[in-house]
């Protein structure tokens, strides 16, 4: 079994769409094994996303992940952190994410993509750790 950190982010809390993020994982046989709602703090937010440092959007991804509450989660099952990336679908929702997926059903834009999984073991345990570090 496997651990993955998986984000609703800002639009998805305000958009109401907790309850489907949640249960799509639930039907596809994941566990969520912690799940917090929390502001996210601009170092956590620097933390995570640090890959994207040089990336022209970092500003705007900064800005956006920090702009309201965030559902924070380790969800856990075989090859979660694949499942999961399956079932957000592509990073951009209308030219890879597919119907059918979170992103290819509920989001338009690539900076408003509702969700975030973890996309490697590696990334899984750093992301866990920063999100979740008595966990
Ligand atoms: P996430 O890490 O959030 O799961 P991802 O792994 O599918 O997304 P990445 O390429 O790691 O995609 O990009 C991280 C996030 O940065 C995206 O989810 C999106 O919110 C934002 N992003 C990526 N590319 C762009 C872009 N061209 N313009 C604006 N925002 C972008």
């Amino acid at each position: 079994s496997e651990r993955t950190l998986v984000l609703v982010k800002p639009d998805g809390v305000e958009r109401g769409l907790i309850g489907e993020v949640i249960s799509r994982i639930e039907r596809k046989g994941l566990t969520v094994a912690a799940l917090e709602l929390r502001e996210v703090e601009r170092s956590i937010a620097e933390e995570h996303y640090a890959e994207h440092k040089e990336k022209p959007f970092f500003g705007e991804l900064l800005e956006f992940i920090t702009s309201g509450p965030v559902v924070a989660m380790i969800v856990e099952g075989p090859r979660a952190i694949t499942a999961f990336r399956q079932l957000a679908g592509g990073t951009d929702p209308v030219e890879k994410a597919t119907p059918g997926t979170l992103r290819g059903d509920f989001a338009l834009e690539t900076q408003f993509n509702l969700v975030h999984g973890s996309d490697s073991p590696e990334s899984a345990e750093r992301e866990l750790k920063l999100w979740f570090p008595d966990r």
